[in-house]
C-alpha cells in the first residue's frame, strides 16, 4: 500500500478501465477512482465498478470508489459530426431538442434553458474556452453570436454565469444514477452543483446512510453556505472545473485556500480536482505550472488531488499518475511541509476524539513514532487523528470494508480490515503484526495505539497507549 499521505483520485475511461490498466494505475499510486457519470452508460460504470473490486481483491488493500452525479449540468447535445467549428461573429440557433445539432443549430436538451435565456446572456461552453452571446429572442426562436470560437465538441458543458437557471439539484438522470449507484456498493456519492445546504440535506435523505456525500463545490453560491455545506457533508471537492467558470479566474485560488481550510477544520477529507495535469492529456510530461500547482494543493494540505480527463482519455494514464505520486512526494519530503502543515491545524474541539488525536500527534512527534494505530468502527476516529495531520501516518484498523474504502480518501490513512481487538494483549498483537506487515515499523520502533475499552462493544476512543516493538 502507498505511503503518501496525499492521496490520489483517478476518473475511469476508455483510457483507464480495462482490468489489466486498472492495476497498473493502482500500483502507480492510485487510491480512489472516481465513476463519472455524466459519460458512459450504467453497463459502463458497472463494468469499471467490478472491475475495481475486483483489483483491489487482488491486491489486498482497499480502494474508493466515487460515483460523480452529473447534477443539473447544462450540456450541450450531439452533433452530427461529432463537433463544429465555430467562428468569431458567427450566429446560431440554439434549439431544445434532443436530435443531433449542426453547423447552424446548437442543441440544449432542457427546455427550460431555452425558455429562461434572454437576449444579452453569455453562454461559456467547454470550460469558458468557447462563448456566445444571445443576440435574438423570438416566436422562431433563440439565436446566439460567436465571442471567442473554436472546435465544440457533442455533449460539452454550458454555463451560464449570467442567469440563475432553474432546475433542481438532482435531476431525474441523477435519481437513476444514484440508485444505480448504491447498488453497486460505491463509497462516495458526489454532489454536482450544490448551491445550498438543502441541496445537501435532500440528498441525504435519498442515500440515507448507504454511502458517504462528497458535496462538490463548483457554484459561487455554494461559497456562501460553505460552513454548512461542510457540516452536512463527509467530503469536499472543490471542483475547479465549473467553478472557474462562473468566477473570475483571479478568484479561484482564494477559493480553494478558503474551501480546504474550513474542510481541514472540520476534519472533512477535501479533494482538489480538475486540469491538475491537464496538459498530460497528450503530452508526456507535465507543465511546470501543473507540476507547481499540484504541489501548491499538497502544501495546502489537501486530503487528495484528481485527474480527470488526463486518466480517463488521456495519453498516458499510468504516466500521469506516476508524475502525480513523484510531485506529492517530492513535497512530503520538504520538511517544511511539516512545519506549515503544523501550524494551519485548526485547535481540537472540547471532545475525548480531539483530545485523544491530539496526544497520539504529540506522542508521536516527541518519540519520533512510527506510526498512529487507530482502533475505529465508523472511521470517524481516524479523521479526527488525520486531522491533526501527523507526519508519521495513520493505520487505521477497522472490522468494514466500507469503512477501510471511505478511508482511502483520507489524508495519510492507511487501513487494514480486522476485527476489533478483544484484550489489551490482542490490541498490541493485531497492532504489532499490521506495523510490521506494512513495513511502517520494526525492531525497537514504536508506535502509539489509540483504542476504545472496554473492547467488543462498539465504543468511543478513550485510551491511548505506547508501544514498543520488542526483537522476537
Ligand atoms: P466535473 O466536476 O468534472 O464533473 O465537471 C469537476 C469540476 O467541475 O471541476
Ligand atoms: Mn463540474
Amino acid at each position: 500500500m502507498h505511503t503518501r499521505a496525499c492521496k490520489i483520485v483517478a476518473t475511469l475511461g476508455p483510457a483507464s478501465d480495462s482490468p489489466q490498466r486498472l492495476i497498473m494505475l493502482v500500483e502507480a499510486g492510485v487510491n480512489c477512482f472516481r465513476l463519472n457519470f455524466s459519460h458512459g452508460a450504467k453497463e459502463d460504470h458497472k463494468r469499471r465498478y467490478d472491475a475495481v473490486r475486483e483489483a483491489e481483491a487482488r491486491l489486498g488493500w482497499p480502494i474508493g470508489i466515487i460515483a460523480d452525479l452529473q447534477g443539473p449540468k447544462i450540456r450541450v447535445g450531439a452533433f452530427e459530426a461529432g463537433s463544429i467549428r465555430l467562428k468569431y461573429g458567427d450566429v446560431l440557433k440554439l434549439e431544445a431538442s434532443d436530435r443531433p445539432g449542426d453547423d447552424r443549430v446548437v442543441r440544449l436538451p432542457h427546455p427550460k434553458i431555452v425558455d429562461a435565456l434572454e437576449a444579452g446572456d453569455v453562454l461559456k461552453f467547454d470550460d469558458g474556452k468557447l462563448q456566445m452571446t444571445v443576440v435574438e429572442k423570438s416566436a422562431a426562436g433563440l439565436s446566439a453570436r460567436v465571442d471567442f470560437g473554436g472546435e465544440l465538441k457533442s455533449q460539452k458543458g454550458l454555463n451560464v454565469p449570467t442567469r440563475r437557471i432553474p432546475i433542481s439539484a438532482l435531476t431525474e438522470k441523477d435519481r437513476a444514477d444514484l440508485a444505480c449507484a448504491l447498488d453497486l456498493g460505491v463509497d462516495y456519492v458526489a454532489l454536482s452543483f450544490v448551491q445550498s445546504a438543502d441541496d445537501v440535506r435532500e440528498a441525504a435523505m435519498l442515500i440515507d446512510g448507504r454511502a458517504a456525500i462528497l458535496s462538490k463545490i463548483e457554484k459561487p453560491a455554494a461559497l456562501d453556505d460553505l460552513p454548512e455545506i461542510v457540516d452536512l457533508s463527509d467530503a469536499i471537492m472543490v471542483a475547479r472545473g465549473d467553478l472557474g467558470v462562473e468566477l473570475a479566474p483571479e478568484q479561484v485560488p482564494i477559493a480553494q485556500r478558503k474551501i480546504i481550510r474550513a474542510a481541514r477544520a472540520a476534519g472533512k477529507p477535501v479533494i482538489i480536482a480538475t486540469h491538475m495535469l491537464e496538459s498530460m492529456i497528450d503530452a508526456p510530461t507535465p507543465t511546470r505550472a501543473e507540476a507547481s500547482d499540484v504541489a501548491t494543493a499538497v502544501y495546502q494540505g489537501a486530503d487528495a488531488v484528481m485527474l480527470s480527463a488526463e486518466s480517463a482519455v488521456g495519453r498516458h494514464p499510468q504516466t500521469v499518475v506516476a508524475i502525480m505520486d513523484r510531485i506529492i512526494r517530492a513535497v512530503e519530503d520538504d520538511p517544511d511541509h511539516w512545519a506549515g502543515l503544523k501550524r494551519d491545524t485548526a485547535r481540537p474541539e472540547p471532545t475525548t476524539a480531539d483530545a485523544i488525536s491530539l496526544s497520539a500527534r504529540e506522542v508521536a512527534d516527541v518519540l519520533n513514532c512510527a506510526a498512529v494505530v487507530a482502533y475505529t468502527s465508523t472511521g470517524s476516529t481516524a479523521l479526527r487523528i488525520a486531522r491533526e495531520r501527523p507526519q508519521c501516518g495513520v493505520v487505521s484498523m477497522t472490522p468494514h470494508a466500507a469503512t477501510a474504502r471511505r478511508l482511502c480518501l483520507a489524508w495519510g490513512v492507511r487501513s487494514i480490515v480486522t476485527d476489533d481487538a478483544t484484550s489489551m494483549e490482542d490490541m498490541t498483537a493485531k497492532a504489532e503484526q499490521t506495523v510490521r506487515a506494512l513495513g511502517v515499523a520494526k525492531d525497537d520502533d514504536r508506535v502509539v495505539i489509540t483504542a476504545g475499552v472496554p473492547f467488543g462493544r462498539p465504543g468511543k476512543t478513550n485510551m491511548i497507549r505506547i508501544l514498543r516493538l520488542e526483537s522476537a
